[in-house]
């Protein structure tokens, strides 16, 4: 047996004891509890590095937890966005205060973090975003609105992007922040979505001060800091490690199928097999990632190809529910259900980037293809006439 080898059955042993059983929509107390019996275990953050207080392992030991813990559904959502992007970016360009400070308690549950990029009139275009933070002596103050931000309900801290300077260009004058979510000025109101649940929020900031030392990366440095979160959502959803629930896969879909005697029906055997084959390239691309990370080769923006596989595999799961499950597709109640998959698989086209910013991204840094044409190149934001400026401008 290798080490590896006798890595996973550890982790099996211990995930068996500790994980199976418990109810997919484990309240918050035992989210956190079970997050801090994780990392006490040995297995939360386990390629993060250990002087900050992770495990200082590779990839390969990441991959043979997932292994053990594929058919369990680990209580881990409200830590999804702390561990899959926030976390990630302050290692990579947080500054060594906000690291000790804040790696161990996201690692351990005890901080929940959101990521509040995304506005009303700024999404796919998020460069366009009208929040700002202006200096009052060396403290900043915010003034704006964020939407979409998943778990800011229940979010300790967040990261930030607001507008530091409006007379460069766009991408130039954004800068990232980390913010307190109990402070002053910060109001966060829950957002009821078609499952039924308050996924995401709305975030509302008026005169909320910052200190200097909860910049991210550098001052009108905010696209590269966000450029980095992104990469690693993307990474974090599409390779699995956010641990993204799909009820409706080829297995049960096979399964139900044969339950009522439908697999002889030719045209409900094509839609399996389209999902056969969607589910199988999604798992084979993600192995090749997996297998390059081993090897020290990140996945950059082929991170977008993961995301959007899982986006259209969602779709496709969805889609061959209805068909085979029919009426009772929509009967199952509960997290984890068909009916919660079938209403969640929409989302999974938009959040984290939607599948036509993907394709974007994937021609122009994958595949090579010529960039969109882009009229305010050069233009300060100030002086935009379009995106979220066309409104300023009188239009
Ligand atoms: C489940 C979920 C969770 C989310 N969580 C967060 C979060 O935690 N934090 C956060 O900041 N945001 C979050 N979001 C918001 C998400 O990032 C945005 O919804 C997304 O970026 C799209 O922005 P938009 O909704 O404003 O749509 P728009 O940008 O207005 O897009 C509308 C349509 O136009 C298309 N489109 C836009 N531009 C182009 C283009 N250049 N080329 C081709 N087509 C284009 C889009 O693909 C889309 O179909 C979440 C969204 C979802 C669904």
């Amino acid at each position: 047996m290798t080490d590896l080898d006798e890595y996973g059955r550890r982790a099996r042993a211990w995930l068996e004891a500790n994980a199976r059983g418990l109810p997919r929509d484990a309240d918050l107390t035992t989210a956190k509890t079970f997050m801090a019996a994780l990392y006490d275990a040995g297995y939360s953050g386990i390629t993060w590095p250990a002087e900050y207080g992770g495990q200082g392992l590779s990839a390969a030991e990441e991959r043979a937890f997932q292994e053990a813990a594929r058919d369990l559904t680990l209580p881990i959502a409200p830590f999804g966005i702390g561990l899959g992007m926030c976390g990630p970016t302050l290692i990579s360009i947080g500054t060594e205060e906000q690291k000790r400070r804040h790696i161990r308690p996201m690692l351990r549950g005890e901080e929940i973090w959101c990521q509040m990029f995304s506005e009303p009139g700024a999404g796919s275009d998020v460069a366009s975003l009208q929040t700002r933070a202006v200096l009052d002596g060396d403290t900043w103050v915010v003034n704006g609105q964020k939407v979409w931000t998943s778990a800011a309900r229940l979010a300790d801290y967040g990261l930030l992007i607001a507008r530091t300077d409006p007379d460069v260009p766009k991408h130039q004058g954004i800068t990232m922040f980390v913010i307190d979510m109990h402070d002053p000025g910060v109001t966060v109101r829950p957002l009821r979505d078609m499952t039924g649940d308050a996924h995401f929020n709305e975030i509302f900031f008026d005169d909320v001060r910052v200190a200097p030392d909860q910049v991210v990366g550098e001052v009108n440095g905010g696209w590269s800091a966000a450029v980095t979160t992104l990469l690693h959502e993307r990474v974090s959803i599409g390779t699995g490690a956010a641990r993204i629930e799909r009820p409706a896969s080829y297995a049960a879909m096979a399964e139900a199928a044969r339950e009522r005697g439908l697999p002889a029906d030719p045209a409900v055997r094509d839609q399996l097999v389209d999902l056969y084959l969607a589910e199988r390239a999604f798992d084979l691309f993600n192995a090749r990632l997996a297998q390059e990370a081993r090897a020290g080769i990140q996945p950059g923006a082929r991170g977008s190809v993961a995301k959007l596989l899982l986006a259209e595999l969602t779709m496709t799961g969805a889609d061959v529910a209805s068909e085979i499950l029919g009426p009772d597709a929509v009967a199952s109640e509960g997290r984890g259900s068909i009916a919660a998959a079938l209403s969640f698989a929409p989302g999974m086209a938009l959040g984290g980037g939607t599948n036509e910013i993907m394709r974007n991204i994937i021609g122009d840094r994958v595949l090579g293809l010529p960039r969109e044409p882009q009229v305010d190149r050069g233009v300060p934001f100030r002086d935009l006439k379009v995106g979220t400026q066309e409104k300023e401008a009188g239009r």
